[in-house]
């Protein structure tokens, strides 16, 4: 067996990973490389030649989610290849791509990516898939974005588990040591881990319980009448915490556009039907000419889910015209970084957008494993033959963590050949 990372070992996103045996080949994530601060993407794989060259021969590919920097060159895998996704992440990714049709001279490319998308294959939860000689089963994980899967796969008698990204401080984050203990630990020894270290680079940052944030959001919500927050249309348990603490104002509403309104539906209809936190029924589509929503928002104040662009620059100027400044405020839920002028990962349109509100509130928890909770996962998986951190900056760094010492030299970073598998980690020599 082999397996070949053929990005992420020293970077966050772009994410590919293939697993193949004599018979069968698969992938896991097609992802893109992350923008710069000026929204450009450098990305040698973002061409069909390359993707082409790249599939040609893989029998399936799977995404562990609908974050880009997993999904984001799927529309360029030839048909003949089938794709995998979680059904809830298809109908997710499907509402961004019917949006993004609507940008003027997008039109071949959306056509192209909604008619891939619409032929993805959905997964479930604990569904075993078997292509060829390879079996692939999916795991649900709590992230940023939701329906999002860790996979574990069985071929030439190994079994690896892949994490995909995850995390444990999110509602649905509780159920990770059980998955586990009970599904993945209880068939026998894992021999391949490959997980995220996306926080490796980020060890100093706070990672508080998505419950904690929401407390925190609350006591902002009653200091303003009139609160916007600028977080991730699709991070469906940041959505929630902001919902919840809305309504335990005196009946604000909430507010959004129909994009954002449409993604609400999709949760409400899914994850809404097993836990009330997930419901957003009673949220509102913003719109200039809604004189009862514009009352509304005026009498009791509101909390408005916006997002860096033309369009909410136009409401933000055309509320600020009709409620109270000096009572409104701005919680930005995003990674703090994105918004720090010196730092390589500012974004220029989000550093422009924060700048027209007078107050603004900084409030986040990350969409990734924290240190702990990578170590918590590695020593309970204890994998027999090798560890292969992915998604970080820092891969080396993982033995930095506080994992059983033996574990510390199964960390693989670099090409290698052990018990009959060979990992491949191009662009890095052999040790
Ligand atoms: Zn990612
Ligand atoms: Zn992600």
């Amino acid at each position: 067996m082999k397996i070949i990372i053929h990005r992420g070992i020293d970077q966050i996103g772009g994410c590919i990973t293939e697993i193949s045996t004599e018979r069968t080949r698969i992938l896991i994530d097609l992802g893109q490389n992350l923008p710069n601060g000026e929204g450009h993407i450098q990305d040698d794989l973002a061409n069909s030649e390359s993707i082409e060259k790249l599939t040609k021969g893989i029998d399936a590919i799977f995404y562990t989610h609908y974050h880009g920097d997993h999904l984001g060159l799927f529309h360029l895998v030839p048909d003949v290849i089938p794709q995998y996704i979680g059904n809830v992440a298809k109908r997710v990714a499907m509402c961004r791509h019917h949006r993004l049709s609507l940008i003027k001279g997008r039109e071949e490319l959306s056509a192209r990516e909604l008619s891939k998308m619409e032929r993805m294959i959905t997964l479930e939860a604990k569904q075993i898939i078997k292509i060829g000689d390879i079996q692939v089963t999916p795991y649900f994980v709590s992230h940023s974005a939701y329906d999002a899967f860790m996979f574990l796969i069985v071929a030439d008698g190994k079994r690896i588990l892949h994490t995909g990204d995850f995390r444990d401080h999110g509602y649905l984050g509780k159920g990770l040591l059980k998955t586990i203990r009970f599904h993945i630990n209880r068939h026998g020894r894992v021999d391949f881990l490959i997980t995220e270290g996306t926080m490796l680079s980020r060890l100093n940052e706070k990672v508080k319980h998505e419950n904690e944030l929401k407390k925190d959001v609350s006591q902002i919500m009653k200091q303003y009448k009139n609160v916007f927050v600028l977080c991730s249309s699709t991070d469906m348990e940041r959505l929630a915490s902001f919902y919840a603490a809305n309504n335990q104002m005196n009946k604000r509403p909430f507010v959004c556009d129909d994009f954002q309104k449409s993604v609400l539906d999709i949760f409400t209809e899914t994850a809404g039907k097993e836990s009330s936190l997930f419901d957003f029924s009673d949220s509102y589509s913003f719109r200039k000419d809604n004189d009862k929503l514009l009352h509304w928002m005026q009498d009791k104040g509101f909390c408005m889910l916006v997002r860096a662009t033309d369009k909410f620059n136009d409401y933000i100027s055309f509320l600020g015209s009709q409620i109270d400044i000096s009572n409104t405020v701005l919680i930005y839920s995003m990674w703090k970084e994105y918004i720090n002028p010196g730092s390589k990962h500012a974004v220029k349109r989000y550093l422009d957008f924060v700048e027209q509100f007078p107050k603004v509130e900084k409030i986040h928890t990350s969409g990734h494993a924290s240190a702990e909770c990578l170590a918590e996962v590695c020593n309970l998986v204890n994998p027999t033959t090798g560890i292969i951190p992915i998604h970080s900056e820092h891969s080396e760094e993982y033995r930095m963590l506080s994992i059983f010492e033996e574990l510390k030299s199964k960390i693989i970073t670099s090409t290698v050949t052990i018990e009959n598998v060979t990992v491949e980690i191009p662009n890095r020599q052999k040790n």
